[in-house]
């Protein structure tokens, strides 16, 4: 079991408070748009029971159920309070998972992966959480939501602006070779999660980066992946790999 798991049993009610504050500082921070006024006004409305669903939702990636204009919000208080217990989480306690792809510390699924630089961890991959910012390590050229090492290829993206008319293929696979952030997908499972090598890039930032490659997403989207962003991809896949000895 991850330490601090995400889940209702054991949230801490803190998180709303947090919320609140996010709400405060929003409003204190000047004029807002009507739409966003309202908004503010519809989040401080909801009870204690609607406030818990939505982070439950929001956690377990349950889309149907989440309501996409508060979940930002939700998200973000969410991240302030698990980032603190993480910070806070002796290396020694966090445990070793059997489930592939979800943080040790709170059970939830990475946002991206970073290829370091640097010292004795030069060249090691790590996944990043989505929820609390922990990284733990996942060896390279191995999928970070099923674990499987075969089928995995990696994407790049460029803008047509930023390809020269006369560029060669081997220019443009040297390109794409050295690109900062890449998609890195897998046949097994049929997903993809992004990729930063801080060697082409000193400060990919996970989180942020994930969002300014919004485009990136759509690529893979049509090239019939989907992102990597549930529990559930992972444990459907791992009991079809353990099938014929179940
Ligand atoms: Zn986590
Ligand atoms: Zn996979």
């Amino acid at each position: 079991m991850p330490i601090a798991p995400a889940s209702t049993d054991t949230r801490d009610p803190v998180w709303r408070d947090v919320l609140f504050m996010l709400l405060d500082n929003i409003e204190a921070a000047g004029a807002l748009t009507p739409q966003l006024t309202q908004l503010v006004a519809r989040i401080r409305a909801m009870n204690v029971d609607v406030l818990e669903t939505q982070a439950d939702a929001v956690i377990a990636l349950r889309f149907a159920e989440i309501d996409p204009a508060i979940a930002p919000f939700v998200m973000a208080a969410l991240q302030v309070v698990w980032t603190d217990i993480a910070s806070r989480t002796a290396l020694s306690d966090v445990p070793y998972l059997d489930t592939p792809g979800v943080c040790p510390v709170c059970g939830s699924v990475p946002v991206a992966s970073v290829v370091r630089v640097g010292g004795s961890y030069d060249g090691y991959r790590y996944v990043q959480c989505g929820l609390c910012a922990t990284e733990h390590h996942v060896v390279r050229a191995k999928c970070t939501n099923c674990d499987s090492t075969k089928g995995i290829a990696y994407h790049a993206m460029r803008t047509e602006d930023d390809i020269p008319a006369d560029e060669t293929e081997e220019e443009q696979a040297q390109c794409a070779k050295n690109a900062p952030l890449k998609a890195e997908s897998c046949d097994e499972c049929g997903t993809y999660r992004k990729i930063g090598y801080q060697d082409k890039a000193y400060d990919f930032e996970p989180y942020s980066d994930d969002l300014a490659s919004l485009t990136l997403d759509l690529l893979m989207g049509d090239a019939g992946f989907r992102r990597a962003a549930s529990v559930a991809v992972a444990r459907t896949y791992r009991r079809r790999s353990i099938g014929p000895r179940a």
